[in-house]
């Protein structure tokens, strides 16, 4: 689950981190009233699951709470890769003299936390990565002993010269690791962490990634899901209890259980299809969630041909049959589907698909077979 940079900065300010403060507008009115607030030069900024904001201009500074409203006006409602604006963070414009980078991912070739840092931060940092990657300095952490302040300030030195810089840098890397593990971040980034002409250090900005997985056990940070911010399909999945990914194909795979999901995407491609998602119904039996399931395929465009692949053990084959003769009532069909259905009451689902006019494979290779060529508009 990806947070929003406002939230980001809220974790990483209760952590200690130094953030400017800042808050939220869903009109170029209340982004007036905020900056009239905070007074000064501010910054207005696009909140949206998107890093790359900056260069789509979504990031954008004000010397005036008029000219704030104005870009708030020209940010809400902006398309960055492919999210629409609904709101924006405007808060105090911080003075740049350098931009550094600073993150932290978990890391699946090491197992471990890795702490990721760049004295050439700010938004080329892709460019940095993939053309000067000695620009980036790496750490992997031993999550028994968490990051050691002698390691941290080694990586404040590749950051700054000077010892105060370098000492406030790793302070915030190790708040940085802390708020990790407090949230359950797979990946927590400043980018960039600058230095004001000054002296201080600050985040300017924060993108932090939740594992999923964590989500049960912390209400507070699955509390801030945004839901608008998602992907349509993947909310209606999750809401009805469906594991749901999509993907880039045109057949549309409805599957009982994680592995046969899993078998049934390498059997389109292994016959030449491209699957068009992951999607698990689960193995409780519930009709509903097959009507919920085929509403969402058959809402992807790309899907030319629809799998239905069910081994039923739990999940039983007259619920799954209902399912799909309930669903095609509520909204008929425009693609080909074939089905493939064995296991728990088999008997039973074959003859009420039957009774709805629909045939049912027994084999798992014909029916992949048919449904890959479906999609290529040919007749199998
Ligand atoms: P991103 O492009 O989505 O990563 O958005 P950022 O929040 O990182 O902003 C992009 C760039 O805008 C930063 O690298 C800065 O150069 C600039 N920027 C952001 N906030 C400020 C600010 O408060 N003051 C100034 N002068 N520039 C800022
Ligand atoms: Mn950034």
């Amino acid at each position: 689950m990806n947070l929003h940079e406002y939230q980001a900065r809220d974790i990483l300010r209760r952590h200690g981190i130094p953030v400017p403060p800042g808050e939220v507008a869903s009109t170029p009115a209340e982004a007036r009233a905020i900056a009239e607030r905070l007074g000064g030069k501010v910054v207005v900024k696009a909140q949206v699951h998107a890093g790359g904001r900056g260069k789509a201009g979504g990031v954008k500074l004000a010397k005036t709470a008029a000219e704030a409203e104005t870009h708030a006006k020209a940010i809400l409602g902006m398309t960055i890769k492919s999210l629409t604006v609904q709101k924006v963070l405007i808060a105090p414009a911080a003075e740049i003299a350098s931009e550094s980078y600073v993150g932290i991912i978990v890391d699946r070739a090491s197992q471990r936390p890795v702490l990721m840092v760049s004295p050439a931060g700010g938004i080329d940092i892709e460019e940095v990565a993939a053309k000067t990657p000695d620009k980036i300095h790496r750490l992997a952490i031993d999550p028994r002993y968490g990051l050691l302040p002698h390691q941290a300030l080694a990586l404040g030195f590749a950051l700054y010269g000077d010892v105060k810089q370098a000492r406030a840098a790793a302070d915030i890397m190790q708040k940085l690791y802390g708020a990790v593990y407090a949230v359950g971040a797979s990946l927590a980034e400043i980018n960039p962490l600058v230095t004001t002409p000054d002296g201080t250090v600050q985040a300017l900005d924060a993108k932090i990634s939740i594992d999923d997985n964590e989500l049960e056990r912390r209400p507070d940070i699955a509390a801030l899901r945004d839901v608008s911010a998602e992907a349509r399909q993947e909310v209606v999945a999750r809401e009805a209890g469906l594991t749901f990914i999509k993907l880039e194909g045109n057949v549309g795979c409805c599957v009982n259980g994680a592995g046969l999901a899993m078998a049934t995407m390498d059997l389109v491609k292994y016959y030449g299809g491209e699957p068009a998602n992951f999607l698990d119904i689960g193995g409780s039996s519930n009709p509903q969630k097959v009507v919920s399931a085929l509403r969402i395929i058959t809402g992807d465009p790309n899907v030319k041909a629809i799998l239905f692949n069910i081994f039923g053990g739990i999940t039983r084959g007259d619920d799954v049959a209902n399912g799909i003769v309930q669903a095609t009532k509520e909204f008929p069909l425009k693609v080909p589907m074939v089905i493939r259905l064995t296991g728990t009451n088999e008997r039973e689902g074959i003859a009420i698909l039957e009774r709805a006019g629909f045939a049912a494979l027994a084999d798992m290779d014909d029916a992949v077979k048919q449904a890959v060529a479906k999609a290529k508009g040919k007749v199998a």
